[in-house]
């Protein structure tokens, strides 16, 4: 079963263009078989046996001990954050170039989040400018796998134990990616997940925090059902949220974890395609493509390259998008950003975001697609 694809735009000759999507869902007979089953048993809420499953099946895929499924991978961030104490009168650290919900969710807590910059190579995190960033105030970081390229984690952990800081992985992009052996999530003291459309396994909307300590595991659960005390109902010792999962959800999610190292084969086939097929553009100085690090084993979540010539970036998503190829642009630095920011340069991140374009990822892309893409980038680069 795979998704519509034709969208509204009409081509030259008057037909509908198809478009090749950046990223999609790949939903087959086992997640609507296993959605059936949960209508059909009539558990759709929090309560259904599916999320347990779907917790156990994604913490056991990741070498984590417990999972606490929740609602998006942003409210997996803020229940990890509380749980480990976050408050106002704490720094958290993160890189600047990321999507908005790493920082989001340290600013719903009260902390400040202070941007770190990437590292040129392979865009996360620069352990190397970890600890400049340390003050007094700092009690956690937050490194993010980014575009599924896991972070310098030895280095990282290193750091963080010198200083007495919590780590805190935003493995929303790196389903599935290893680190030196080891999948990324399992690092942390807390890990977090999103299952978002466009991630690489999806439940729609979703997320999930991992952990090994039984503590935190149980104090998670409490805050992520309104803080209720476990033995005793409708009495409150914490503020918590609703930060559940549905049932439906975990039914879908059950089914892609699953199908996650088949999806993760996929992958690494469109990225080979990119890699073999962009390399002269590479040498010709029109494009950097991306070269994983030695440790890294990605989860090749969207192929992100840097444009270096010719037309400019943002010209050239709008030319390719009138072929019907969506790409979109690198995420934009957070430090730069009013809510957040204020007055850092971060040279790095910058430069990244300014010429970084994500092109078509979806697993459920033919050759011929990938071909189109290819050509696209030749004809406007040249
Ligand atoms: C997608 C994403 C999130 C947020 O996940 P949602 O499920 O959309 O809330 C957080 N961090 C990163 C790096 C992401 O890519």
């Amino acid at each position: 079963m795979t998704q519509k694809r034709l969208n509204s735009d009409e081509s030259d000759d008057g037909g509908p263009i198809k478009r090749i999507p950046i990223a999609e869902p790949c939903l087959g007979a086992a997640e609507l078989d296993n959605v059936t089953k949960a209508v059909e048993s009539g558990w759709i809420s929090s309560a259904g046996s599916f999320v347990a499953e779907f917790e156990e099946a994604f913490s056991r895929y990741c070498g984590v001990e417990f999972g606490v499924a929740t609602s998006s991978g942003t409210t997996a961030l803020h229940l990890a954050l509380v749980a480990l104490g976050i408050h106002e009168d704490h720094e958290v650290l993160v890189p600047s170039l990321t999507f908005a919900a790493t920082a989001n969710a340290v600013v719903y807590t009260g902390a400040k989040p202070v941007f770190v910059d990437s590292h040129s190579d392979y865009w996360c995190l620069d352990p190397e400018k970890l600890e400049d960033a340390v003050t007094g105030r700092t009690r956690a970081v937050i490194p993010v796998h980014l575009y599924g390229h896991p972070c310098d984690m030895d280095a990282i952990l290193s750091i963080a134990e010198k200083h007495g800081l919590l780590v805190i992985e935003d493995a929303a992009e790196a389903h599935g990616a290893d680190y030196k052996g080891r999948k990324a999530g399992s690092f942390g003291r807390i890990s977090c997940f999103s299952f978002y459309g466009n991630k690489i396994i999806t439940t729609g909307e979703g997320g999930m925090c991992l952990t090994s300590d039984v503590a935190v595991a149980e104090r998670m659960r409490i805050l992520r059902d309104h803080g209720m005390a476990p033995n005793r109902r409708y009495w409150h010792d914490m503020v918590g949220f609703n930060y559940r999962m549905t049932n439906l959800q975990a039914a879908i999610g059950v089914a892609q974890v699953a199908r996650l190292d088949e999806f993760l084969v996929q992958k690494r086939s469109i990225w080979q395609y990119y890699s073999a097929n962009l390399a002269d553009l590479e040498e010709d100085g029109l494009l950097a493509l991306p070269h994983p690090q030695p440790w890294a084993a990605q989860s090749y979540w969207l192929y992100t390259v840097l444009i270096r010539g010719g037309i400019g970036r943002d010209e050239l998503i709008k030319s390719l998008a009138n072929r019907g190829i969506e790409t979109r642009p690198a995420f934009q630095p957070l430090h730069l950003m009013s809510p957040y920011g204020g007055g850092q340069v971060l040279p790095i991140a910058e430069e990244l975001a300014r010429t970084g374009l994500s092109l078509p990822s979806s697993i459920q892309l033919s050759e011929e697609e990938l071909a189109v893409v290819v050509d696209g980038l030749r004809s406007l680069l040249y």
